[in-house]
């Protein structure tokens, strides 16, 4: 990614994590394809440096996904970027569920434009994480669960978009029956090397349609907690 090579000249200084670094990612982000400015804004406003490891801020801006420990990712700000701007586009889904918490960048990109968030992780130490981001961030609107994701979160349901951020074959039932009539699911879903990301939306009859939004990689969705 070349944007390593443009953020080079604040080598070492408090630029990396910087007002600057991040509007240099969302001309990035803007020239990639992503049109929706309220989604562009958010990202121009979020301190991604403070998902990540600290050895690892200074990359935070990078247009690039990153370690986070346990084997998983923070992914990449323009597939966060692509993934919200496609959920908004089925309407304003007042109620969101996301499968994959991980560093929690995702869930408050969306907090800051949905109502409320609720969010599942399977490993125990990575929603730990967030959940300290949420709140330094006075991100409320987000509400957190220790549990394998692949089951929803029924107590809360019914959503108006589930939004899956680790790649499975399909969508899981489970997930589905969570779905608030017209609702949107939205994730990396196919064989293990050829994911894509694939939106299902309801039609008039109220038949999931699926749409391929494009080739994308991302860690695997696992059952189980740990
Ligand atoms: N949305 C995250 C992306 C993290 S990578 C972010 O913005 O940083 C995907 C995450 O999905 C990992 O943290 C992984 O542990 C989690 N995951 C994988 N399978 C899961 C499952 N069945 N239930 C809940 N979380 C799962």
């Amino acid at each position: 990614m070349n944007g390593h090579h443009a953020l080079t000249p604040d080598a070492g200084g408090q630029g990396m994590t910087s007002q600057r670094a991040r509007d240099r990612l969302v001309a990035t982000l803007r020239s990639e394809g992503i049109k929706d400015t309220r989604v562009l804004e958010v990202l121009r406003t979020l301190p991604r440096h403070l998902f990540i490891d600290e050895a690892l801020a200074a990359r935070a801006y990078e247009n690039t996904a990153l370690p986070i420990g346990f084997g998983q990712t923070i992914s990449q700000p323009w597939i966060v970027a692509r993934m919200t701007e496609a959920l908004l586009e089925s309407g304003a889904p007042a109620k969101v569920l996301e499968i994959g918490t991980g560093s929690g960048y995702q869930a408050a990109v969306l907090a800051r434009l949905v109502s409320t968030v609720y969010s599942v992780e399977r490993i125990e130490e990575l929603l730990r994480q967030a959940r300290r981001r949420f709140r330094a961030l006075k991100l409320d609107n987000i509400r957190t669960r220790h549990d394998d994701g692949m089951l929803g979160w029924s107590a809360e349901a019914p959503y108006d978009a589930i939004i899956v951020t680790a790649a499975g074959e399909l969508p899981p039932a489970e997930l589905l029956a969570q779905l608030a009539p017209g609702g949107t699911v939205l994730g990396p879903f196919g064989p293990p090397s050829e994911q894509r990301l694939l939106r299902f939306r309801a039609d008039a009859g109220g038949h999931l349609q699926r749409e391929d939004l494009g080739a994308v990689s991302f860690v695997p969705l696992l059952s189980g907690t740990r």
